[in-house]
């Protein structure tokens, strides 16, 4: 059988996969089964931020599987705790959870959140406000965290205590504090999954003001926002916010399994021995992966990305064929009037990867992606889109 009648046979259907079959790749190109390259313009989803076999990523990873690929948490690493610093530093959080997934980062911001609540405010302070169009993960609570109903309903009775709300409305979290105390709000900088839709900034520092005011926790979920994607670390600092929790993990590790969830002050005692854990959290591969990128991310690199975005958004704002375009950095949604999906499937078949997000489509390309394959890339999509 080809490898695409056995995935299709054994791998669970819950992918509707696009008909390539990566095999390689060297940074922004990747290279299918009958050699044929494409420019990659999704980096697996925001994942691999400095592109796919990248050289000094592939020396970080290879240099700690020579040495051990897995302790367990019962034992001290260098590479965990060497980028735990690292996250507080350039962060000024004050403690790091590591997991396995942006879901699992969640999971741990959202018990971290409940205990605090329960500490500090009483028992019956657990529920967490979200943002309608928000994506938070697919586990049973992410989901229950995720404010759009048609990722709900097969999956009944989710986990309680969660109320979503419309962005851009504080009356609608004084609504829900006044009917439940609230524990927390969380919220995406950038709605991804959403549509590649930013805060409004005013929203965004009304909705902070409102949370210190009201003594309720600021949590953000930078899972794919985070590590230089927006021009900025943290999408967050792009807005001047000051989260009491942040979680993160697509671009981390650059293409390995990694989450991290960073407390701060108010934080970051709240979880103890037994509290919480994971087998491979941290695991020493992905940390010394993740201590490889984030020595990348410097402000060079960071202008870098902002000055590829003006790129970007110069060329295609405007275009023919192009309604709007909106994003931060190198997180990018295109609307246009043809749909997302069928500019995607012709991109492919000229040899260009897009993703889609709602009805977007969606550029997330390599942190590094050259200006050239930047530039070739975004005029096959404007060939696309005018025709
Ligand atoms: C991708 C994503 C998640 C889920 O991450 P997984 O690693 O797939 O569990 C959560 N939140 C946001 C904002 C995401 O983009």
């Amino acid at each position: 059988m080809s490898i695409r009648e056995l995935d299709r046979q054994y791998v669970a259907n819950t992918y509707k996969r696009f008909p390539v079959e990566i095999v390689s790749g060297k940074g922004s190109v990747v290279r299918d089964t009958d050699g044929r390259e494409y420019i990659d313009m999704g980096s697996g989803i925001a994942v691999t931020s400095f592109g796919v076999a990248d050289e000094i990523w592939q020396k970080a990873v290879i240099e700690q599987i020579g040495k051990v690929q897995h302790t367990s948490n019962l034992y001290y690493t260098e590479p965990c705790a060497k980028l735990a610093e690292a996250l507080c530093t350039r962060t000024g959080m004050k403690k790091v959870f590591f997991s396995n997934s942006g879901a699992e980062a969640n999971e741990c911001m959202i018990k971290a959140a409940r205990k605090w609540a329960a500490e500090n405010k009483g028992a019956d302070c657990f529920t967490i406000a979200t943002l309608k169009n928000s994506f938070h993960g697919r586990t049973i609570t992410t989901l229950a965290a995720t404010g759009q109903a048609h990722y709900h309903e097969l999956f009944q009775p989710l986990t309680p205590g969660f109320v979503s709300v419309d962005a851009g409305s504080i009356a609608q979290l004084d609504e829900a504090n006044a009917k439940t105390p609230l524990a927390a709000v969380m919220i995406e900088c950038i709605q991804g999954e959403g549509g590649v839709v930013p805060l409004d900034p005013a929203y965004a520092k009304a909705l902070s003001g409102w949370t210190k005011k009201n003594d309720v926790l600021l949590l953000i979920d930078e899972v794919q926002t985070g590590n230089g994607r927006t021009g900025a670390l943290y999408a967050y600092m792009n807005y001047g916010l000051q989260p009491d929790a942040v979680s993160t993990a697509k671009g981390l590790a650059g293409g390995l399994p990694l989450g991290a969830t960073l407390l701060g002050e108010r934080l970051e005692g709240v979880l103890g021995y037994g509290d919480h854990g994971s087998t491979f959290g941290g695991n020493p591969v992905s940390c010394a992966a993740a201590l490889s990128v984030l020595s990348r991310i410097d402000a060079d690199l960071l202008a870098d990305v902002r000055r590829k975005s003006r790129m970007v958004f110069e060329a295609l704002d405007g275009a023919p064929g192009v309604e709007a375009v909106s994003g931060i950095g190198l997180m990018i949604g295109v609307k246009c009037v043809r749909p997302a999906a069928e500019i995607v499937t012709k991109c492919i078949e000229r040899g260009v990867l897009f993703l889609t997000a709602k009805d977007k489509v969606r550029l997330l390309p390599a942190l590094n992606i050259p200006d050239e394959l930047l530039m070739k890339a975004v005029n096959i999509l404007k060939e696309a889109a005018a025709e």
